[in-house]
């Protein structure tokens, strides 16, 4: 099987240096684009298993192309942004970006994020079999809708389940306070973001050893929750 293909969208030379010698030293093959323009045409033809996109562009806004490679194809795209903007990281996530890093970053944390993202491709081809998931005491088994920390049951209420639950269909990704809403509660309760946080305080109670620094429960701050992955 060829290593996996990674379009790299950024109009930043020296960020596109970096990211050549991280990337090909970890055997991914890189096709570049410095603009949105070429980003879509690089993206139709390379067809690539992760896309990374910087949203500052120069011909095009970063949340366009996000929208116009969604319209044909559910690869996993992974923005970069700079730091403090929340707001565009929640806009971007919720066109349909998978994750974000943002800016500066370390080579150890986007390559973090690709291996989620391509783990979750490989995953995707495989539905129907979901394995148990585990991370440090943490052991969820979505068949048997059994929940464990250090081998001992753990009861949850059946809304602190169905949002554990979407974490962990999604572990190791970053989702909005809107996203989480969505898949627990349904489209209707979109802006109620104090139900995701009182919800959230629940599972931390039952699921940490320490609920104010959680290990597995983790808060992007302005932007909404990501489980541990590994
Ligand atoms: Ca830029």
């Amino acid at each position: 099987m060829p290593e996996p293909a990674v379009v790299l969208i950024e109009d930043e030379p020296q960020i596109r240096r970096f990211l050549r010698a991280t990337l090909s030293g970890q055997g991914y093959r890189l096709f570049e684009a410095s603009s949105g323009a070429d980003a879509l045409v690089e993206v139709a033809s390379r067809q690539p298993d992760v896309v990374i996109l910087d949203l500052g562009l120069p011909d095009m806004d970063g949340l366009e192309v996000i929208r116009r490679v969604r319209e044909w194809t559910a690869v996993p795209i992974i923005v970069l942004s700079a730091r403090g903007q929340e707001r565009d990281k929640v806009t971007a996530l919720d066109a349909g970006a998978d994750d974000y890093v943002s800016k500066p970053f370390g080579a150890g944390e986007l390559l973090a994020r690709i291996r989620v993202a391509l783990r979750h491709t490989a995953g995707a081809s495989h539905e129907g079999e979901e394995p148990a998931f585990k991370v440090g005491e943490l052991q969820v088994d979505l068949l048997r809708r059994h929940v464990a920390v250090g081998g001992a049951e753990v009861k949850l209420t059946p809304i602190e389940y169905k949002l554990l639950a979407t974490l962990v269909r999604h572990a190791g990704k970053v989702l909005t306070h809107r996203q989480l809403l969505r898949e627990v509660w349904g489209p209707s309760h979109d802006d109620q973001a104090h139900y995701v946080r009182v919800y959230m305080g629940h599972l931390r109670q039952k699921l940490e050893a320490e609920a104010a620094r959680p290990r597995y429960l983790l808060t992007e701050p302005g932007v909404g929750y990501r489980l541990a992955a590994e």
